[in-house]
């Protein structure tokens, strides 16, 4: 069975891009552009991994990550943090708010792809990440 995605982005052409560089790999992807939209989505369709922007309208993506990581059925889904504005000490408070990992806009098409095969592996082999 196809890997679920759940990739919460607001801005439409970064949700393209993501999109059309993981649609390629086979994942099948859920699509959300707001925390609300975010929150509902990953408790009823539970994905294995979830794609967060951290500039979202209304909740922002720090927090939408902190109420997943609260609520059990996906507590331990794997979350990657996306930020535009990686500033110092953002990776910190990304990872301190329960992203598993990082990653900086313009989101790298070659990168990206990379870190969720990774993470995905490592949850599958119940790891952490190293
Ligand atoms: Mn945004």
């Amino acid at each position: 069975m196809n890997e679920k995605i759940l990739v919460v982005e607001d801005n439409p052409l970064n949700m393209r891009l993501i999109e059309m560089t993981l649609r390629r790999r086979g994942y099948m992807l859920l699509m959300a552009s707001d925390g609300q939209e975010a929150i509902k989505m990953a408790l009823i369709e539970r994905p294995d991994l979830i794609i967060m922007d951290i500039q979202l309208p209304g909740i922002n993506g720090l927090d939408v990550t902190r109420k997943l990581r609260k609520t059990p059925p996906v507590s331990d889904t794997p979350i990657i943090g996306v930020t535009a504005y990686a500033m110092k000490g953002d990776r910190e408070k990304i990872i301190e708010a329960g992203c598993d990992a990082y990653l900086s806009k313009p989101v790298d098409t070659r990168q990206l792809p990379e870190l969720v095969a990774r993470m995905l592996l490592t949850k599958h082999n119940n790891n952490p990440l190293s």
